[in-house]
């Protein structure tokens, strides 16, 4: 991949020279907007890599914002949001946000999840070519065809809905799933009591595919959020 592009929407200005400092030191190319109308337009005539999306925009709803985005762009989207937004956050995940970050955040912080943004940039694009359904991701690999899940070379038996749930994550690696969207297609139904169960599942599945269970290294929990698979290398 080229220098990757970034467009920044923040219209707080301390943050925002934090995050274009960051970026012009690792050496990304970046565009730097502070409305949403801004952010659309750019986002269409600049063709950004990943977008970091503040929440909290003086003309417009960054929920909004990703909804008008998701109808024409596939863009992964990293919201930035005031830990007192904590509901905005989920409903921008659902809205096809890929990830969030809260205020106030490091530059390491920034860094890794900009990595894993641009990590899915790179295999949506070499999908593409891979015309064979095989999902692969470190040791784990899923035969879609077949329905069959191994680890290394061993083929783990997993319930129907475990291998629903992980096919649902694998589809969407980089990207951090919500409880109710992940109850939504599994289940078909998004009743917050129902999010027990979903940990209950999430615990199985990791303890078949997970090398070290309580330090899963492929799916990864955001307390109080959601889930996501991780690209392993
Ligand atoms: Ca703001």
């Amino acid at each position: 991949m080229n220098k990757p592009q970034i467009l920044v929407v923040e219209d707080d200005t301390a943050v925002s020279n934090l995050i274009s400092a960051t970026l012009e030191m690792q050496g990304y190319q970046f565009h730097a907007v502070r409305t949403g109308a801004a952010a659309i337009l750019d986002a269409a005539s600049f063709r950004p890599d990943v977008i970091i999306l503040d929440l909290g925009l003086p003309d417009m709803d960054g929920v909004n914002i990703i909804k008008k985005l998701r109808t024409w762009s596939n863009t992964p989207v990293i919201v930035v949001s005031a830990r007192s937004e904590d509901r905005d956050k989920v409903e921008a995940l659902d809205a096809g946000a890929d990830d969030y970050l809260t205020k106030p955040f490091s530059v390491e912080e920034l860094l890794a999840r900009l990595r894993v943004a641009l990590r899915r940039v790179r295999f949506d694009t070499e999908k593409v070519s891979d015309a064979a359904s095989v999902y692969r991701n470190g040791e784990l690999t899923i035969d879609y065809a077949a329905g069959c899940v191994y680890v290394g070379e061993k083929e783990i038996h997993l319930t129907p809905i475990e291998y629903r749930l992980l096919c649902l994550l694998a589809k969407n690696t980089g990207k951090v799933l919500t409880h109710n969207y992940i109850l939504r297609e599994i289940w078909g139904s998004a009743l917050p009591s129902d999010t027990p169960s979903l940990r209950v599942f999430m615990a199985t599945l990791r303890k078949k595919i997970e090398p070290v269970p309580s330090h899963p290294q492929y799916i990864q929990t955001h307390i109080g959020v959601g889930y996501r698979m991780l690209r392993v290398q």
